[in-house]
């Protein structure tokens, strides 16, 4: 039998890297693609020579074509934190919107599926709570969040109408807070930043007066929410996250216990339209995909600080924004 062919755009980075693992893994034949502005190739190294692996060195906002059939897409490119969207503003904007038009047009060549990831983020700083998928959020499209939040509602809003008006089979994801292993300890999101300060024993930057809330899922449950959605029939867009929300205050006290580190917690400026409360309502994931998270905090906080424990130290202190960057 002929292997099921997808094309997964972002793949060098943190969650297309566990995607393309993923899909190896149920049989699938991958072809990865990246520019590697925020993507780094040491995460899919690994499946370099693999016969079921081809790595693309492409810019998804240029046009978009791959050889042979295509059973699948799923797009994930993009940057992701919020300092790398505001040093590399245009890039977000134009991954989201320019590159999910190709990526439309290849689908419908091709005849194929597409998944996008979505985000939280489409709700802004959210008025409602849990943020249900019917909620339509509150963002400032002129913030410095405003590049990546409109870039992804004119992702889903491109995405919709390819399904409705040319009939293309396609998914959203809305993804909450993600961790695990491969995130880059130098993006800014506080997770790696506070394992990172941790590792090099220094202070944990708490911003604002650490009250806001998020609720973070690791890594595995998202790619099983990720997979069972894309073989669903289902349309319209899912959350797919944990709905176990702690203050960021409660967080960096996980990190500290778990680290052992006998730094303090310090407190800098809270950044511009920054979210207050974060969490997911997932009843539809439930209910459709029969979907929900396994893995508690405790342990999936384990096994991320056991990896970047385990990377050569050098890598504790590499440079921010990747080492291939350009401005
Ligand atoms: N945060 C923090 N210290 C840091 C980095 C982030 O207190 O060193 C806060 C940030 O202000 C936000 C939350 O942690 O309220 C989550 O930030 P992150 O950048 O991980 O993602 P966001 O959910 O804001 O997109």
């Amino acid at each position: 039998m002929t292997k099921k062919r997808v094309l997964i755009t972002g793949a060098a980075g943190f969650l297309g890297s566990h995607l393309c693992d993923r899909f190896i893994k149920e049989g699938y034949f991958v072809m990865g693609m990246d520019n590697l502005i925020t993507g780094d190739l040491r995460n899919i190294e690994h499946l370099f020579g693999n016969p079921d692996f081809v790595f693309y060195n492409h810019d998804v906002s240029k046009f978009v074509h791959v050889p042979g059939e295509l059973d699948y897409i799923l797009h994930f490119a993009s940057p992701a934190s919020p300092i790398d969207y505001l040093r590399i503003p245009i890039q977000t904007l134009k991954v989201g919107s320019l590159g999910i038009h190709h990526l439309l047009g290849l689908a419908k060549a091709k005849n194929a599926r597409l998944l996008i990831a979505s985000t939280s983020e489409v709700y802004g700083d959210p008025l409602v709570h849990p943020q249900n998928e019917d909620y339509w959020g509150n963002v400032n499209p002129v913030g410095p969040r405003g590049v990546y939040d409109e870039a992804k509602r004119f992702q889903e809003a491109m995405t919709m109408a390819y399904h409705t008006y040319h009939g293309l089979e396609t998914r959203i994801v809305r993804i909450f807070n993600t961790y695990g292993p491969r995130m880059r300890l130098n993006d800014g999101r506080v997770l790696p930043a506070f394992i990172g300060q941790a590792l090099r024993g220094e202070d944990l930057t708490a911003f604002g007066d650490g009250t806001q809330t998020r609720s973070f899922c690791y890594v595995d449950d998202l790619v099983e929410g990720i997979y069972r959605l894309l073989l669903s029939d289902y349309a319209q867009p899912v959350n797919i996250g944990n709905p176990n929300e702690i203050t960021i205050n409660q967080f960096a006290e996980e990190i500290i216990k778990l680290t052992g580190t006998n730094q303090k917690v310090i407190y800098k400026p809270l950044p511009t339209d920054d979210p207050k409360q974060r969490k997911p309502d997932v009843t539809r994931a439930k209910t459709l995909l029969n979907w929900e998270p396994k893995v508690s905090r405790e342990e999936g906080l384990k096994l991320t600080y056991d990896y970047f424990k385990s990377l050569p130290p050098e890598r504790w202190n590499e440079e921010p924004y990747g080492r291939d960057f350009k401005k």
